[in-house]
Parts: structure tokens; C-alpha cells; sequence
């Protein structure tokens, strides 16, 4: 019997199976799909939340910690896989926010790294931008990271353990309790269909926007939605941009290899991850008003997927209550 099973192989799963591996304890982890190939795949890299004043402070401080740690985290992972996972300390730069004030008051306070900028220091560093902004705010340290790269280097980080058993396309598909606790659970193994039952000391949920559904059949109410984001792709010989840019929740994300990412959506549509010509059109639109040479260039890719959204933008992290009964 494991210690832990950890259900779901994105970021989130994927960290923890690596930090609690350090502890030697066993660790079997499922997904349904192949290791971060779901939200983790799909999302843009920012290492740090969009509008990060608009947080409570439980969000910022988990947020700050993590930015601190992840420059180690990318070296840590670089070394022991070769796997870069290309973190770019790029910097923000966020165009016409609404709450200026609040947002400059917030820094100071958190004694986060933010300056408003005039439109001299906007045009030296973004010379490509469309010609009407006369101030921004500028955070110089947030950086960018190829996820699907993290995600890759995670999941060779943990192959190389041999405390770690990742099962991929292995699905959860029942929970088996008693009256207070999870005793087993049943993975379907989606290639043959067969089903085995695992038995672990404690169980952990990470399993993004499904998490919901998951724990409700043991009586658990999570309220993570999934929420879509559909982003798309461009692709230049030399990039026109240094920095991440900002206006109106929508972004642009410079890669050092000449890839653009321009994104993103929020839809409400259930579990639903298809891409459509209006969210399309809606990201050029926008993005356009940012960079105008982008008028002419036909991005090469468009995705969507599916954040665990909560009401408050606060992540669940903790113990399960004692399982109920469902309520019908
Ligand atoms: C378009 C877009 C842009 C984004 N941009 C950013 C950004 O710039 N910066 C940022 O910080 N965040 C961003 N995000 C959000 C970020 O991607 C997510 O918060 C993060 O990836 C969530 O990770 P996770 O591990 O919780 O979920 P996921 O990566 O979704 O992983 C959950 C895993 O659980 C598995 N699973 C579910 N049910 C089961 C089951 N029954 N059995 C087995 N496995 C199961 C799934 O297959 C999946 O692999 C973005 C998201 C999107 C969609």
C-alpha cells in the first residue's frame, strides 16, 4: 500500500508527488490523460497572477513565496533532467489598468516591485506598440515559463525516483468509502478498460476542474468550475516584443524561440474544449489593439483549456472533511 495516491498529473500533482517523494515516502499518481497535458498544457506560463492587487492576501502570499522559489525550482529540474523549461524573467507590463491607485498602494505595501511608467519608458522598451498609451505599470521581475516544458520536466523528475509510480491514462472512476474516509479506489485503465482497486494511507485531489465531480460522489462539495480559456499562436523570425504586455485581461507572452501566445478567454461551458472562430476572431481584436502589426499575421495554433475556477479566485488546499453521505 502507498502512502499516497495523488489523483491528477498536472502542475499541481505533479509538484507534490515531487515534494513529498523528497520525504521517501511512496507515492503512486494517476491521470486519466498523459501527465500535463490538461490546464497545465494549455496556459500561458505568467509566474504570477494577472491583476496580482485584486487578490486577497492569502492568494499574494502564496503567489510571492512561489515567484521566489521557482528560479530555483527551474535549475533544480534543468540539472537533474536536461529538460529546460525556459523561465524568462521577461517583466509586465500592464497597459491602461483601471485601478492604478489601488494597484501602486498594494505594491508598496506587499513591497512588490512596481512602478508607474510614462509613455517615454513605454515606447523604449515596446517600440512595436500600438501609439495611444501614455502610462503603465511595469513589474520588472514577473517572468514566464514554458509550461508544457515544466510539466515534461516534472514528469522526468518523478520517473527517475523509484518511490514514484505515474499511471498514466488511468482514470479515478470510483470512490469505494466508509463512514468517514476513503478505503479504496477504483482506476480504470483506459487503453485495456481493465480495473484495479488502490489502497493508500491518504488520498490527494488534484485533479483541476474534474475535482469537483470527483469528490461530490463521496458528499464532498468543491467549488471548482471549469472554466475555458482558448488562446492562440503566432510565430515570428525575430520576436516584436521583450515583455509580457497587459490590457483588459488580455495578454501577449514573448517565447525566446520567436512564438507568441496571445490569450486568453473565460467561458463558462461546462467541460467542453473546443475552439471557436468568435473566441478567434475576439483574441485577434484584441491583441491587435496592443500590437497593430499583428493585423497581418495568421496565428498557427489555437487551443483551449480548462482552469479550475473558483468564485473567489481562492485555490482549495487542505484536508477533506469527514465524508458525508451524497446529498441528492
Ligand atoms: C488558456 C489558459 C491560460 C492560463 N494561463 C496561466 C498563466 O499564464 N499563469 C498561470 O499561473 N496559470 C495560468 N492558467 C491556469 C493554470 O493553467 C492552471 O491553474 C493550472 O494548470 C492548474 O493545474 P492543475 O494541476 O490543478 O490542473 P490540470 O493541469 O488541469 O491537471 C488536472 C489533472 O487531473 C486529471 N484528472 C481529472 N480527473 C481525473 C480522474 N478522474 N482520474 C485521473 N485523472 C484525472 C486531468 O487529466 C488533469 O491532467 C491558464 C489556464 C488556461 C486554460
Amino acid at each position: 500500500m502507498s502512502d499516497f495516491l495523488i489523483v491528477g498529473a498536472g502542475i499541481n500533482g505533479l509538484l507534490l508527488a515531487r515534494e513529498l517523494a523528497e520525504t521517501g515516502a511512496e507515492i503512486v499518481i494517476v491521470d486519466k490523460n498523459k501527465a500535463g497535458s490538461e490546464s497545465s498544457w494549455a496556459g500561458g506560463g505568467i509566474v504570477s497572477p494577472l491583476y496580482p492587487w485584486r487578490y486577497s492576501t492569502p492568494v499574494t502570499d502564496l503567489a510571492s513565496w512561489s515567484q521566489q522559489v521557482y528560479p530555483q525550482l527551474i535549475a533544480e529540474l534543468f540539472e537533474e533532467t536536461g529538460i529546460d523549461p525556459e523561465y524568462v524573467v521577461s517583466g509586465l507590463l500592464m497597459l491602461a489598468a483601471a485601478d492604478e491607485k489601488a494597484a501602486l498602494s498594494w505594491a508598496q505595501a506587499q513591497r512588490r516591485n512596481m512602478e508607474k511608467v510614462d509613455s517615454s519608458f513605454i515606447y523604449s522598451k515596446e517600440p512595436r506598440l500600438a501609439s495611444e498609451f501614455s502610462s503603465a505599470l511595469w513589474m520588472s521581475d514577473v517572468a514566464n515559463v514554458r509550461n508544457p516544458r515544466l510539466c515534461r520536466a516534472l514528469k522526468k523528475s518523478l520517473l527517475l525516483k523509484n518511490n514514484v509510480n505515474l499511471l498514466e491514462q488511468c482514470e479515478l472512476v470510483a470512490l469505494e468509502k466508509d463512514e468517514v474516509q476513503i478505503s479504496t479506489v477504483r482506476i480504470r485503465q483506459l487503453d485495456s478498460s481493465r480495473e484495479e482497486r488502490i489502497k493508500a494511507n491518504n488520498y490527494i485531489f488534484s485533479s483541476g476542474a474534474w475535482t469537483h465531480d470527483l469528490l461530490k460522489s463521496a458528499g464532498v462539495t468543491i467549488n471548482v468550475k471549469p472554466v475555458k480559456g482558448q488562446m492562440l499562436l503566432y510565430k515570428f523570425e525575430k520576436l516584436p516584443l521583450s515583455t509580457i504586455l497587459l490590457t483588459q485581461s488580455r495578454y501577449l507572452i514573448p517565447r525566446k524561440d520567436g512564438h507568441v501566445l496571445a490569450g486568453s478567454t473565460m467561458e463558462y461551458s461546462g467541460y467542453d474544449k473546443s475552439t471557436t472562430k468568435e473566441a478567434k476572431e475576439e483574441l485577434r481584436n484584441s491583441v491587435v489593439k496592443l500590437l497593430p502589426e499583428l493585423a497581418n499575421e495568421e496565428p498557427i495554433r489555437q487551443w483551449a483549456g480548462l482552469r479550475p475556477g473558483t468564485e473567489d479566485g481562492m485555490p482549495y488546499i487542505g484536508q477533506v472533511p469527514p465524508l458525508r453521505k451524497p446529498v441528492c
